[in-house]
């Protein structure tokens, strides 16, 4: 009994996870949740100062283990190969375990809300990665949350292929299936990667790799501040927003799961 509970702690002790968006929200207490398990988890953001912090914070739990902080924005998709490249060094030089990335993690997201009738068209005109302003641009929308995450995960795909274990977890949205009023450009890119995820789940099954979307409903965090009212809350069968927490429980499922892949998973409190 108390060896089985030993054994479940070090679950993923030589497994190396990249979490994206690993230093908040739903990301960050997935990047905790890892470590908790003894994996090596590279944490992706934008922000040094803030994924200095988060990579600092997480535990380790077995001598081997070692947390790595990346930064590096995923609205502009020219950096993505030399980063990737350095984490794919930085992890081969690890003397504890796969030696290669098995979990991929995706959860950065950016969102926005504006009616697309309203929308000026030169924000979507803007291409080369030259955005005006922040979060009022459907190509760093579109980057952000579908290419880069497309982009990543084929990087990583030989290797995993080669480990023989791959676990990819998308974080996508249940608007990418119920909709919302504003929400046009952000649900797309959701759907896109339901879409991507369930293609790239029969390419890659015959090697031991899974590729899942969890479809979270309104979870506590930065992101969702804007949306939350007691209405919204009314309108969801659990009568409350989702934490973290329940986001990362199925991310976790998922990754220790050897039998499910090609699924989206809703964790939403039965809001649709
Ligand atoms: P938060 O806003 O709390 O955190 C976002 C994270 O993503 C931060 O770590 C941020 O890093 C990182 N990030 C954002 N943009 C970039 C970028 N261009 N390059 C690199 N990193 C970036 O978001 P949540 O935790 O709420 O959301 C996580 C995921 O869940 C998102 O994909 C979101 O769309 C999805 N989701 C969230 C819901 C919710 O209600 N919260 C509902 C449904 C889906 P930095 O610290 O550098 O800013």
């Amino acid at each position: 009994m108390f060896k089985n509970s030993i054994k479940r702690l070090f679950e993923l002790k030589g497994k190396n996870a990249i979490v994206t968006g690993g230093t908040r929200g739903i990301g960050y207490q997935i990047a905790l949740d890892l470590a908790n398990k003894g994996a090596n988890v590279f944490v992706w953001s934008r922000n040094k100062e803030v994924n200095e912090k988060a990579v600092k914070s997480l535990p380790i739990i077995h001598n081997d283990q070692k947390h790595t902080g990346i930064v590096c924005d995923l609205s502009k998709t020219n950096k993505l190969d030399e980063t990737i490249n350095e984490i794919k060094k930085q992890v081969s030089s690890f003397n504890n375990g796969d030696n290669k990335i098995g979990i991929l993690v995706h959860s950065a997201g950016i969102t926005h809300s504006e009616l697309l009738f309203k929308k000026s068209s030169n924000d979507n005109n803007n291409y080369n990665n030259n955005y005006n302003s922040i979060n009022d641009n459907s190509n760093e929308i579109m980057t952000t949350n579908l290419l880069s995450p497309i982009l990543i995960t084929q990087s990583f795909l030989k290797d995993m292929m080669r480990l023989k274990y791959g676990r990819i977890i998308f974080i996508g949205s249940v608007v990418s299936e119920m909709g919302n009023r504003g929400q046009t450009i952000y649900s797309s890119s959701k759907g896109g990667l339901n879409g991507f995820s369930k293609s790239l789940s029969k390419e890659i099954g015959q090697f031991n790799c899974t590729s899942n979307v969890i479809s979270p409903g309104f979870i506590d965090t930065d992101m969702s501040q804007q949306y939350i009212n007691n209405e919204l809350i009314n309108s969801i069968p659990l009568k409350r927003i989702g934490n973290t927490k329940d986001i990362s429980k199925t991310a976790l499922f998922l990754i220790e799961s050897d039998y499910i892949t090609g699924q989206n998973i809703r964790v939403d409190g039965g809001l649709y």
